[in-house]
C-alpha cells in the first residue's frame, strides 16, 4: 500500500469555468491502474460540454478530458497486463457487459455505456485512475505528445473500418476539421484516393499542405468536381463529418453506385436525407460510434508509421494551469486543429 499523495486536477464547474483543485490519491483498486498524465487533448465533445451541453452527466463539477497519454504510476493487486513505468493510452469506455449490445460483442456501443472523462472524472489532471482493461501499452518509439492523438485517431480508424475503404477507391471526406482530417489520413493510409471538402479557407490551406486534394463548397460544385475526378463514377466511400444539412445533401449526391456513406458527425438535429438516391444507386449508410479495441491498435501503429501529420494536427499546447485560457482560445478559432493540455510531459 502506498500512502496518500496529492495531485492537481482541473474541475469544470459549469458556465464555461474551470477550477484547479488539489486531490488526494488513494491506492488503485485491485483491477485499476493509476496513470501519470503526460498530455490530454481537448475533444470537440469537451468543447460542447464547455458550452453547456450534457450538464446532467457532470454533477456539480467534473474533471473532463479523455484523449490522454501517460505513464503507469501504480497498479492494483490483480493487474498483470501493465507495469509501473509503462507508457500508455486509455480507451475511455466502461460498458456494462450485460446488455444485448455487450452480449453480442459490441460493448463499445453498450446500451448503458459510461464514458470516462464525462460520466466519471477524467484526464485533465496529474493522475487518472482507470480500469486496467481500458489501458493500451504504447511502443517506446512513439512520443507521448503524439500519443495524445491515439483516441481521436482511433475514432477515425473506426470510421474507416466501417466504411471498408479499399486500396484505389475514391474517397470524399466532407468537413476538414480535426476529426475530418484524421479520417482523411486514416483513409489514405488504407489506400484510398482521398479528397477533402472544407469551407474554411484557413483549414483548406492546412489540408492542402499535407497533400490532399480539396474542394471548397463555397466556390465549387462538389458533386461536379467529384464526377470530374472519378470519370463521372462518384465517390466509393463518403464520410459526412460536417454535421450540416449541406453536407448530408452532398453525401448522397456524390456517392457512386453501391457507394458507402459513413455518418461521422453528430448532428444537432436529425438531418433530412435523400432516400431516393439510396434506391437509385443502391447506396449503403453506416453509423459509427467511438471505437473498438482493435481501432486503438490501428491508431497506435499508424502514429508509429509516420503516416499521420502530427505536427500539422497539434496546433496548440498549454499547461494545466492555463486550461481556462486554452478552452477560451478555441472559441471561434478557425485555425486550431488539436489543442493539447501538457500536464507532465516527462
Ligand atoms: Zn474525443
Ligand atoms: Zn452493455
Amino acid at each position: 500500500m502506498t500512502s496518500a499523495q496529492q495531485y492537481r486536477a482541473a474541475y469544470f464547474v459549469h458556465d464555461r469555468k474551470f477550477e484547479l483543485a488539489e486531490c488526494t490519491l488513494s491506492a488503485p483498486a485491485a483491477d485499476d491502474v493509476t496513470v501519470d498524465i503526460a498530455y490530454c487533448g481537448i475533444c470537440g465533445t469537451d468543447l460542447h460540454i464547455f458550452h453547456g451541453a450534457m450538464p446532467h452527466r457532470l454533477g456539480d463539477r467534473r474533471v473532463l478530458g479523455h484523449e490522454v497519454s501517460g505513464i503507469v504510476s501504480a497498479t492494483g493487486d490483480q493487474v498483470n497486463s501493465v507495469r509501473v513505468g509503462d507508457p500508455v493510452a486509455i480507451r475511455p469506455l466502461a460498458p456494462c457487459n450485460n446488455c444485448p449490445a455487450c452480449k453480442s460483442g459490441h460493448s463499445h456501443i453498450c446500451h448503458n455505456l459510461a464514458f470516462l472523462g464525462i460520466d466519471t472524472d477524467g484526464g485533465f489532471a496529474e493522475k487518472w485512475t482507470v480500469p486496467a482493461n481500458t489501458i493500451h501499452k504504447l511502443p517506446a518509439s512513439l512520443s507521448l505528445r503524439e500519443a495524445a492523438l491515439v483516441e481521436p485517431l482511433a475514432v477515425a480508424c473506426h470510421n474507416v473500418e466501417r466504411g471498408q475503404v479499399k486500396p484505389g477507391e475514391d474517397v470524399l471526406v466532407i468537413g476538414g476539421g480535426p476529426i475530418g482530417l484524421l479520417v482523411a489520413m486514416a483513409a489514405r493510409a488504407a489506400g484510398g484516393k482521398v479528397t477533402v471538402s472544407e469551407i474554411n479557407p484557413g483549414r483548406l490551406a492546412v489540408i492542402q499542405s499535407i497533400g490532399f486534394d480539396t474542394i471548397d463548397p463555397a466556390n465549387q460544385d462538389v458533386a461536379g468536381t467529384i464526377n470530374d475526378i472519378t470519370g463521372s463514377k462518384g465517390a466509393d466511400v463518403v464520410f459526412e463529418v460536417s454535421g450540416s444539412q449541406a453536407g448530408v445533401d452532398c453525401m448522397t449526391e456524390v456517392a457512386a453506385v453501391r457507394g458507402r456513406i459513413v455518418m461521422v458527425a453528430i448532428h444537432p438535429e436529425p438531418p433530412k436525407i435523400d432516400l431516393f438516391r439510396f434506391f437509385w444507386r443502391e447506396l449503403e449508410l453506416f453509423g459509427a460510434r467511438v471505437y473498438e479495441p482493435q481501432n486503438y491498435d490501428q491508431a497506435i501503429s499508424l502514429l508509429e508509421s509516420g503516416d499521420i501529420a502530427t505536427d500539422t494536427m497539434i496546433t496548440d499546447e498549454a499547461p494545466l494551469s492555463d486550461i481556462q485560457k486554452a478552452f477560451d482560445a478555441l472559441e471561434g478559432s478557425t485555425t486550431a486543429m488539436k489543442s493539447l493540455i501538457t500536464i507532465n510531459p516527462g
